[in-house]
């Protein structure tokens, strides 16, 4: 799954008061949390621009890929293949200025007529997507708004948990894919080996929620969002940016939240929620 808790730890203090069992069952990583927080409150301390937002993005993804760069060498190598697009049909979590960042990226390089084009194409998706948790999207395969011909359409910008995510067996992810329900039964209770690579997930994710702890101690918002539901927002309103700098709840309706089940804990949409 693609989807890791951002909301929960207010402060980088609160997050490394977690026990580090906790930390490690959650996927965390503490020093990798504090230097990204760190980067990101002097970064957005010194000014709130956008281009403040769109540095403290850059620099995550910058430091995590050295130093993921650098431990891959040493790791089994991953089973992932361009063309390869099974982990892209499930929710994506994000935090605004990721949208953000790849809403400019995609203004700068497109015309405006393939803006609208695109518009209307993401706006699509992301109704379909409602109401639907992330096992409900891989169920019923469908695939992030900007996977074309199974590829990323987007991947010198995709988000920090797409650039988490590695398999060590791509029949694994296959096995998911097909009969998910089973497959993760069989993760649950030892009968099946969870493939996806641990470590990549572990540093991006946990860079993640150390920018998203420094957004919150900044009075940013923080709110954990759909991908897909956040950029069919951000797409419709070239002043998104601006908006969101003065604290508008411009994402509300594309937030993830939690919902308990007897399955463990599922992620929704926010508008889905109420559904
Ligand atoms: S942004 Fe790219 S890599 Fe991430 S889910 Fe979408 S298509 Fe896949």
């Amino acid at each position: 799954m693609q989807v890791q808790a951002i909301d929960q730890e207010p402060t980088l203090n609160d997050i490394l008061a977690i026990d580090s069992e906790e930390l490690a069952e959650r996927m965390l990583e503490p020093a990798t949390m504090r230097a990204i927080y760190e980067d990101t409150e002097e970064i957005i301390g010194r000014s709130r621009t956008p281009d403040s937002l769109y540095s403290l993005v850059h620099n995550a993804i910058k430091t995590m890929g050295e130093v993921w760069g650098n431990l891959a060498e040493d790791s089994e190598p991953s089973a992932c293949r361009k063309g390869c697009s099974m982990c892209c049909h499930q929710s994506v979590m994000v935090t605004a200025p990721e949208v953000l960042l790849t809403v400019k990226l995609l203004r700068d390089n497109l015309a405006d007529a393939e803006i609208d084009q695109l518009q209307a194409r993401v706006a699509d998706r992301a109704k379909e997507i409602e109401g639907r948790t992330t096992n409900q999207r891989m169920d019923s395969r469908i695939a992030c708004a900007f996977l074309v011909d199974d590829i990323c359409s987007i991947y010198p910008a995709r988000p920090l948990q797409c650039r988490g995510g590695y398999s060590e067996d791509v029949e694994y992810c296959r096995s998911l894919f097909d009969d998910r329900e089973t497959t993760q039964q069989g993760v649950a209770d030892g009968s099946v080996d969870g493939r996806y690579m641990l470590i990549p997930k572990m540093l991006y994710d946990s860079a993640q929620v150390g920018m998203a702890g420094a957004l919150k101690a900044e009075g940013l918002s923080a709110d954990p969002l759909e991908f897909t539901a956040a950029m069919a927002v951000a797409l419709a309103d070239p002043n998104i940016t601006e908006k969101w700098l003065q604290g508008w709840p411009v994402f509300d309706g594309a937030r993830l939240v939690r919902q308990a089940s007897a399955n463990g804990d599922q992620y929704i949409t926010e508008a889905d929620a109420a559904v």
